[in-house]
């Protein structure tokens, strides 16, 4: 029995609407993520392919979909809401308090004009891309599990449809703040503010002012979270205020990937025209993005509204210093240094930049230089600017250890994602298993990395990636 201890379930019935999942003709297992149920304590034996496609709702679980609104390339919508997706519950685990939400589970009353459901191939690439981040050690939600529902779902063409287990710290995010807060509904507001901060940050309980000790911790993992990917090159794509967690995890990877040929602007969503959420450009989206929670804060932080306007911009004012300073310790690391070397870093992705340099082969191929191997240069249009640049990295005393624990060998690159999908989805999962054993362990060394290594050659490029819903 999976051992459901349910708390978001009891909060007002406007926080959700309760439902069960819509089941479908034939639930078949395509992947389980047996690593994640042991770290959790979970027993696979309780979700076989009909718990994980929703065609029976395991005891203890309170299906429901959960309300939301979101800032959408800026525009605000008031209702989104779990359109495709539903939370069967939590589970308490040695690691913590967890969601176990199926997403692609059927229609629900906030699915406006979508169907409610998710193709295999955008089910697959959340499984592998989050548990490849897991792996790179970033904070994301987790896949526990895939299954096809024996059902075609219409996209561009007609596609298999399949069901994610995800696990996620909680799915609270930014926008389900704003959703009570654009009601007027002031009691709900404080609710969640109180639920939240139980669930996610206690310490905040016992600040002087505990909604104001709420945005700056939420403040700090969301800068250190963005430092994070940036180092890693990865570029969410959707950074809309609906897809940012409390929690300080990843969460809803659509049209996510991560750069090869490195450039600041490099955006790969199809529907992110302006390049709004490109590489250069997550910090000051999370930043207006936190604006956005705090602004849902105000009649908690005091009730004073200009008192709270000061204290709430005083707050938000930080991130920039937080974000850099984040970011520099993790790039001065991956330059194998133990002091934040800023000019350094800007020199270089600036060089990088001009110079079509990929970026996790660089870093990776710096690592082995600083090791006493090959230097990098060739990487380079003019290699004499990373000879010019070394100069100054020698001085600084880069320590190849240092470096090894910060590169990774691979990341999840978009035309080996594509090809392993498009496989999938013809019915040959064998690439799709190879480049996620391979993803497991990203910061080692291995003959399996060899084929996943090599940037994408001029006709491999994949120049958009899709919501993929
Ligand atoms: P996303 O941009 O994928 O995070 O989703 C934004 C909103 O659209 C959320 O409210 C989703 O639940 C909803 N949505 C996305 N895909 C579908 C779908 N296939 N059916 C119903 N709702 C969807
Ligand atoms: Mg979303």
């Amino acid at each position: 029995m999976i051992p459901f201890d349910n708390t978001f379930a009891t909060l007002p019935p406007q926080f959700f609407d309760r439902q069960d999942p819509v089941p479908v003709p034939a639930p078949e297992m395509v992947l389980f993520n047996d690593a994640l149920a042991q770290t959790l304590g979970l027993d696979p034996a309780d979700f076989p392919p009909e718990v994980l496609a929703g065609n029976r709702v395991p005891e203890g679980a309170t299906p429901l979909a959960a309300a939301y609104a979101g800032h959408q390339f800026g525009g605000f919508s008031p209702q989104l809401g779990d359109g495709r997706a539903l939370l069967l519950g939590e589970v308490v685990t040695p690691r913590g308090r967890f969601d176990i939400q199926l997403k692609g589970s059927g229609p629900t009353v906030f699915s406006r004009n979508g169907d409610g459901r998710a193709t295999l191939s955008a089910a697959l690439r959340e499984y592998l891309i989050s548990e490849a981040m897991a792996a790179l050690r970033v904070p994301t939600t987790r896949a526990l599990a895939v299954v096809k529902t024996g059902a075609e779902v219409p996209r561009d063409t007609l596609e298999p449809g399949a069901v994610l287990t995800r696990i996620a710290a909680s799915h609270i995010r930014v926008g389900s703040f704003q959703f009570h807060y654009a009601r007027r509904d002031t009691q709900a507001v404080n609710r969640l503010i109180d639920y939240t901060i139980a669930r996610h940050y206690p310490s905040a309980a016992d600040s002087p002012n505990p909604a104001l000790s709420l945005l700056q911790q939420v403040l700090e993992s969301q800068a250190a979270l963005v430092a994070k990917w940036m180092q890693l090159g990865f570029i969410h794509g959707v950074m809309n205020t609906d897809n940012m967690a409390i929690s300080g995890e990843t969460i809803d990877y659509g049209p996510c990937a991560f750069v090869d040929t490195f450039h600041p602007d490099t955006v790969f969503s199809s529907i992110d025209r302006q390049g709004r959420y490109a590489w250069g450009r997550q910090a000051g989206i999370a930043h207006w993005n936190l604006a956005q929670f705090g602004t849902t804060l105000l009649g908690r932080i005091d009730p004073d509204p200009a008192q709270a306007r000061k204290l709430a911009q005083e707050t938000l004012d930080r991130f920039p210093d937080r974000f850099a300073q984040h970011y520099n310790a993790g790039f001065a690391r991956k330059l194998g240094l133990s002091r934040p070397a800023p000019d350094l870093v800007n020199d270089l992705l600036s060089d990088m930049a001009n110079n079509g340099v990929d970026f996790t082969l660089f870093f990776h191929r710096l690592t082995g230089f600083a090791a006493g191997g090959d230097s990098p240069r060739a990487l380079y249009d003019t290699p004499g600017a990373f000879d010019t640049w070394a100069e100054s990295w020698r001085a600084a005393g880069p320590d190849a250890d240092i470096m090894r624990a910060e590169n990774p060998v691979i990341i999840p690159r978009n035309h080996q994602v594509d090809r392993a999908l498009k496989a999938a989805t013809a019915g040959d999962m064998a690439p799709f298993r190879r480049l996620h054993a391979a993803l497991a362990t990203p910061y080692q060394d291995s003959p399996d990395k060899a084929p996943y290594q090599a940037p994408p050659t001029a006709d491999e490029i994949i120049h958009a990636t899709f919501c993929g819903t």
